[in-house]
C-alpha cells in the first residue's frame, strides 16, 4: 500500500511546507479526521491522510504533483466532499489536496456563452452569477448551494434538470489539467465545436479524480430560458405516474424537470419541512416546463391534459415564485428529511431504460421490504434514474449486513433491467466491488489501461472506480 508515511513524518511536513507553503497546510489529527469523510458513512479511522493542502494555483498544484509522483504519496483531489459513495476517502492515505480556496469566476463570455472558473467554485454561486447576464448552467445536484465545480466534474454530477438540458459532461469544454507526474495541460480550448484529435475533455469528466487533477474549467453555457412553470402531480399507482411521463415525452414535450417522489417520500419530507405536500398518494411527479412565455401555455394545456387522462388525483400549480420555490425546496429536503429517520442514510443511483422504470421502482420496493430497511424512493424518472435513500443504523451489525445484501440486490435488478450502477453519483469506493457486473469486460480491459498510462504509480485517488489488485 502506498502511504505518505513510508516517509519520515517531520521530513515529510518539513517538504511539503516548502512545497505547498506552511500557511496552506493541515496536520492536526481531528482537521485530518473531518477532511478524510464525504456524504457517505464509510470514514474508517484507520483510512485518514496525513495532510490536507489548500490548492491556490496551479503552480503550486505542479509543484504538489511532481512531489507526490517522485514519492509515491497519493494524492486525492476534494471539493466539497459532500459526494454520495466515498469518492473522495484517503483509502491509502496521503495528501488531501482541497480546492475549497481556488473559488474564483474567472471570466464570463456572454458572445461566446461560456465562462471560465476554478473548480472550488461553488455550482448555485456559478447559477446566480451568469444569470446575471441572462445565461443559464442547467446542471444542478440538490446539494448545489454547497457542492463545487471540481467535484462536480469529477463526477459528471447531474440533477433534476438533467432530463432536459443533459449533465456536467455537456457543459464541459476545456480543462486545465495536472497530470500525475505534475505536468500541465490543457484537454480542449474555447470552442464548443471541436472534433481536433481524441476527446480527452470527456475521458477526464466523470474520472472521479483518478486520472488528473483539474485547476480550471472552461464552461458552456445557454441563453436564460424566458419563463418557467412549476407543478406537483399526484397519482395513485405507479403504472400512470410512469405512463404519464412516457405520454407527456411521445407528445413531443420535453419538461425541463420530470421528477418523481413517492409516498414515503412525500410523508417524510412533509414531516420534517412541512410545506403542503399531500401525504396520501401513491407517489407525486415533479413538472418544470420552461422557454419562450408564449410556448408554454400550449405545452402546459397539453401537460394537464395528458395527467388528466392518466387518471392523476391532484395538480398543484405554482401560482408565484414563492409557490415554485417552496414545492423546489420540498423536494431537495428528501434526502436532509430521511436523514431524520435513522443516524444513517444511504442513497443509491441505479439508472435503466425508462421503460424499465415500474420494475425498477416496484424491485427496489420488494427489496428493501425483504430486508427490513426504511426506505425513501425519488428521482429523476425521465432519466430512468432512480435514487432510493435508504435510512438506518450502520452499528447494528444486522441492519449493516442487510444493507449490503439489499444493495447487491439492487445492483443486479439494475443489470437485469439492461441498466447499471450510477447514473450520476459515481462509483468511488462505494460501488467498485460491482463494476465488472456493469461493464463489458473489454471495455473494463481499456479503462485500466488507461488508469496506467495516465496514472503508472497509482497516486491519483488509488482504489477508487476499480478496486486495487483485481
Ligand atoms: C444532499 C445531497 C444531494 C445530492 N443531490 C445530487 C443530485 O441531485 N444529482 C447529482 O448528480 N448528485 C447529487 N449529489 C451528489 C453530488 O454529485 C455531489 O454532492 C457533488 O456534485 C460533488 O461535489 P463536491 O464538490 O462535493 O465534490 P467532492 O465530493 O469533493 O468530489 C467528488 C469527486 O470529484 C473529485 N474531485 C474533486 N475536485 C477535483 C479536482 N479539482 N480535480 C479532479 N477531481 C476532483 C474527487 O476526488 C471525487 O472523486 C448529492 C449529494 C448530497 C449530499
Amino acid at each position: 500500500m502506498l502511504t505518505a508515511l513510508n516517509k519520515n513524518k517531520t521530513e515529510f511536513i518539513r517538504d511539503i511546507e516548502k512545497v505547498a507553503g506552511s500557511e496552506n497546510i493541515l496536520f492536526n489529527y481531528d482537521e485530518l479526521y473531518v477532511y478524510s469523510t464525504d456524504s457517505t458513512n464509510m470514514t474508517n479511522p484507520k483510512e485518514l491522510a496525513q495532510a490536507v493542502i489548500f490548492a491556490r494555483d496551479v503552480n503550486q498544484v505542479s509543484r504538489i504533483m511532481k512531489y507526490a509522483y517522485e514519492n509515491n504519496i497519493p494524492v486525492v483531489a476534494r471539493s466539497a466532499g459532500t459526494n454520495l459513495c466515498g469518492a473522495c476517502l484517503p483509502k491509502n492515505g496521503g495528501i488531501i489536496l482541497d480546492f475549497s480556496k481556488m473559488n474564483r469566476i474567472i471570466e464570463i463570455n456572454k458572445d461566446n456563452l461560456l465562462c471560465k472558473v476554478e473548480p472550488g467554485v461553488v455550482i448555485e454561486d456559478l447559477q446566480r452569477a451568469v444569470e446575471s447576464y441572462n445565461l443559464f448552467y442547467p446542471p444542478d445536484p440538490s446539494n448545489l448551494k454547497v457542492s463545487m465545480i471540481g467535484g462536480s466534474i469529477g463526477l459528471s454530477s447531474g440533477g433534476p434538470h438533467t432530463f432536459k438540458y443533459g449533465s456536467t459532461k455537456d457543459f464541459i469544454i476545456d480543462l486545465e489539467i495536472v497530470l500525475a507526474d505534475g505536468t500541465i495541460t490543457h484537454t480542449g480550448c474555447d470552442c464548443s465545436k471541436n472534433v481536433t484529435g481524441y476527446n480527452l475533455t470527456q475521458l477526464f469528466v466523470g474520472s472521479e479524480g483518478t486520472l488528473g487533477i483539474i485547476t480550471q474549467a472552461v464552461i458552456r453555457l445557454i441563453p436564460k430560458p424566458e419563463a418557467r412553470r412549476v407543478m406537483l402531480v399526484y397519482f395513485d399507482s405507479l403504472e400512470d405516474t410512469s405512463k404519464t411521463v412516457n405520454d407527456i415525452i411521445s407528445n413531443l414535450i420535453t419538461p425541463s424537470v420530470i421528477d418523481l417522489m413517492d409516498k414515503n417520500t412525500l410523508q417524510t419530507i412533509e414531516s420534517f419541512y412541512p410545506s403542503g405536500l399531500l401525504t396520501d398518494k401513491a407517489s407525486a411527479l415533479l413538472i418544470e416546463i420552461d422557454g419562450f412565455k408564449s410556448a408554454l401555455d400550449e405545452q402546459y394545456d397539453k401537460i394537464i391534459e395528458i395527467c388528466k387522462k392518466n387518471n392523476s388525483a391532484y395538480i398543484q400549480i405554482a401560482k408565484t415564485k414563492e409557490e415554485e420555490e417552496r414545492i423546489w425546496v420540498s423536494r431537495r429536503s428528501s434526502f436532509g428529511a430521511t436523514a431524520k429517520l435513522a443516524p444513517n442514510v444511504v442513497t443509491e443511483d441505479v439508472v435503466v431504460p425508462r421503460k424499465n422504470i415500474v420494475a425498477l421502482v416496484n424491485g427496489i420496493r420488494n427489496i428493501c421490504d425483504k430486508y427490513e430497511l426504511k426506505t425513501c424512493i425519488m428521482g429523476h424518472i425521465g432519466d430512468g434514474n432512480i435514487h432510493p435513500n435508504i435510512a438506518l443504523d450502520l452499528r447494528n451489525p444486522k441492519e449493516r449486513q442487510n444493507f449490503l445484501n439489499a444493495k447487491e440486490e439492487l445492483f443486479n435488478l439494475a443489470i437485469g433491467l439492461n441498466g447499471t450502477l450510477s447514473g450520476e453519483h459515481g462509483i468511488g469506493c462505494e460501488k467498485s466491488k460491482f463494476i465488472n457486473k456493469a461493464l463489458d469486460s473489454n471495455s473494463l480491459k481499456i479503462m485500466k489501461q488507461i488508469k496506467k498510462l495516465l496514472d503508472p504509480k497509482n497516486i491519483l485517488n488509488p482504489n477508487k472506480i476499480f478496486q486495487e489488485n483485481e
